[in-house]
């Protein structure tokens, strides 16, 4: 075996074809695409349109098994098995994957590009900026933040009169007009004028004082940086601001509601009604404040307007790759967009899609609330399992990001990897339930032997009821490696979908987690905090207790509890919140301690990345 160079290495070697060529390939008109330097594009909705009518291609979802903490190789089983399906097996096929947070790209984990001889290339770009999508979510997110402050302030010391004439001026024609942003407040509120001047001083008041409830405010501050000191602060200390402190705190861009409207949005219309509706705070009265009531959801769309549009790029072996959104998948719903793989299943016949982590989090994610809001029908499930996880479950010792992997994972221990095998059948069991058959690709390590990888591929067949399971080398031989899985998926692909969402939305908040919490996780139950039953009542009341259910969970472990590994009994799932993202479309508990900004460890990924001043090249990354 020849060594496998790093993936930067391997990126930076690889030749890339112009994006134009890509998009022609893929049969998109010139005018359906903007280009973003010479290796990346936004591809425009219209699209979509003009596909209408075109069959639409297999829908594959890769997940995992409960990884460890260094992830078991899904992004790169995706990348590999596109690679197999389209540069191999001639099929016209898609990959449908996130756009990475520049978190763990300098904080822990690494790109999430693939890697090995599968990835997406150029990986400097496609783990960084990209085309600046993170970015216009930031200035989203924090134009909001803004405006709920400066309200409060603006409506503090003004009487309702002043209020009025400051947010409904007259225009040149001496006349007030409603702006259409206020105009939809006007209609919310029930007053069926036009005319500003026909109010009464009452609805004057209604109209203009949002009277938000400071204790009452939702909504966060966000940056992409794993910015630990941000978790907690104080605004509102500056001289002109004077008495309107407040404590807050700033979130991973990725966790914010905008990525969430962004992932599900399917239309320029739908995303900016989705922004209308996110509520931020409560008003003293107990009315739930939205962006539209701010006035600020059409600012907020401006600033969305290029991000809505799926960024196309491509693998090492040529083939096409949409690469759109991408929120984490224990904070928040964990899947690429539903409008890239709207537009990918027109325009391939098959598309694989990655939902992040294991399947008790981003596939069960991926079809109850991302299916649910797209329509979509899944075909075929693709769970990557791993010996070293596996044997991690099997009472294997603590695996740790940056450290060497202890020999019980390097060296043949087939009792340990048999111990750790219910893991494995738990997540195949789970994505049976929802009626699609489960392709399983063990992710084959240099260190694992063949007795090791034969007894977990029986196992998931012979035990679990998979439709096939196939040992991959794609990370070490890129799509070549992964033609026995990318043959199997084609099969699975033909059986019928019996596609069934896990719970219907029309129960109660409650008994939608406690479906979750049994049936996903294994639990015995839920317990909920003061807090979390507060807020259970508050939501129902509002009426967003019909929305689906988004768990915030560790993704180390089936339970809330990332040290019990395997397939723990006997456990409680605690909800000590619960928090409304009401223009994404769910309810989000929160599990245990889930933080929502990472914090960097004391050497941080960023130690190694450099500019080589010769070549202008990226050293480092991974
Ligand atoms: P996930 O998407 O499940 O988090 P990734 O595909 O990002 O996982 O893989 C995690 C890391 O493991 C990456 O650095 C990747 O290059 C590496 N990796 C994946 N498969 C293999 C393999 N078979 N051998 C060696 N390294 C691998
Ligand atoms: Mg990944």
């Amino acid at each position: 075996r020849k060594p496998v160079p790093s993936d930067i290495d391997i990126a930076q070697e690889s030749d890339l074809k112009p994006i134009s060529q890509i998009a022609e390939e893929l049969g998109l008109l010139p005018e359906e695409v903007e280009f973003y330097g010479p290796y990346k594009a936004k591809v425009k909705l219209e699209v979509l349109n003009r596909l209408q009518d075109a069959p639409s291609g297999k829908y594959i979802d890769v997940t995992a098994i409960t990884p460890t903490p260094l992830g078991e190789g899904k992004t790169t089983t995706t990348v590999g098995l596109s690679q197999a399906l389209g540069a191999l097996l001639n099929y016209r096929v898609m990959t449908c994957i996130r756009q990475p947070s520049q978190g763990p790209t300098f904080g822990i984990k690494g790109g999430a590009a693939g890697g090995g001889y599968s990835q997406v290339i150029p990986m400097e770009e496609f783990n960084l900026h990209l085309t600046g999508d993170i970015h216009a979510i930031t200035a989203a997110n924090n134009l909001a933040a803004a405006a709920i402050d400066a309200r409060i302030l603006h409506e503090s010391d003004a009487t309702d009169e002043q209020l009025f004439n400051r947010l409904i001026p007259a225009g040149k024609d001496g006349k007030r007009h409603f702006s259409r942003l206020m105009l939809e407040r006007v209609r919310k509120l029930g007053y069926a004028t036009d005319n500003p001047d026909d109010l009464t001083p009452e609805q004057r008041r209604k109209l203009c004082r949002l009277d938000i409830d400071p204790d009452t405010i939702t909504w966060r501050r966000v940056i992409d940086t794993s910015d630990r000191f941000l978790r907690g602060i104080t605004v509102g200390q500056g001289e002109e601001e004077k008495g309107l402190e407040r404590k807050t705190g700033f979130d991973i861009t990725v966790a914010s509601e905008i990525m969430a409207v962004l992932a599900l949005t399917t239309s320029l219309k739908d995303m900016r009604d989705r922004f209308g509706r996110i509520v931020v705070a409560l008003s003293k009265g107990g009315e739930a404040i939205t962006c539209s009531d701010l006035g600020v959801s059409g600012a907020m769309t401006v600033l969305m307007r290029d991000a809505i549009k799926p960024n196309l790029m491509q693998t090492l072996e040529g083939t096409p790759v949409f690469v759109h959104a991408g929120p984490f998948a224990n904070i928040a719903h964990g899947n690429s967009s539903i409008l890239a793989d709207q537009i990918a299943l027109k325009l391939a016949d098959y598309v694989v899609t990655e939902s992040g982590f294991g399947a008790d989090m981003g596939m069960e994610k991926f079809f109850d609330i991302k299916c649910r809001a797209s329509g979509l029908i899944p075909n075929v499930v693709v769970l990557v399992a791993t010996v070293r996880a596996l044997k991690m479950h099997g009472g294997g010792p603590k695996v740790v990001a940056g450290k060497p992997l202890d020999k019980a994972y390097t060296e043949e221990n087939l009792d340990l990897l048999r111990a750790g095998i219910p893991n494995m059948l738990h997540h195949i069991k789970l994505a049976r339930k929802y009626g699609i058959p489960v392709v399983v690709a063990v992710n084959r390590f240099a260190t694992d032997t063949p007795a090791e990888l034969e007894l977990v591929r029986k196992a998931a067949v012979e035990e679990g009821g998979a439709f096939a399971a196939a040992v991959c080398e794609h990370w070490e031989k890129g799509g070549e490696g992964a033609l026995e899985l990318a043959k199997a998926v084609v099969d699975a692909a033909n059986q019928p979908s019996k596609f069934q969402f896990l719970y219907p939305l029309d129960k109660s908040i409650k008994e939608k987690i406690e479906t979750i919490a049994r049936e996903v996780y294994g639990a015995d139950g839920v317990d909920y905090s003061p807090e979390a039953e507060e807020r259970i009542a508050e939501y129902t009341r509002l009426g967003f207790d019909k929305l689906p259910v988004c768990m915030a969970k560790t993704h180390l472990s089936l339970s809330h509890d990332p040290n019990l590994k395997g397939v723990p009994k006997g456990f409680r799932i605690p909800v000590r919140d619960i928090r409304a993202s009401v223009g994404a479309g769910f309810v989000y508990p929160i599990l245990g301690k889930m933080s929502t900004m990472p914090g960097l460890p004391t050497r941080p990924a960023f130690y190694d990345v450099d500019i080589d001043l010769e070549t202008g090249r990226v050293v480092g990354l991974f």
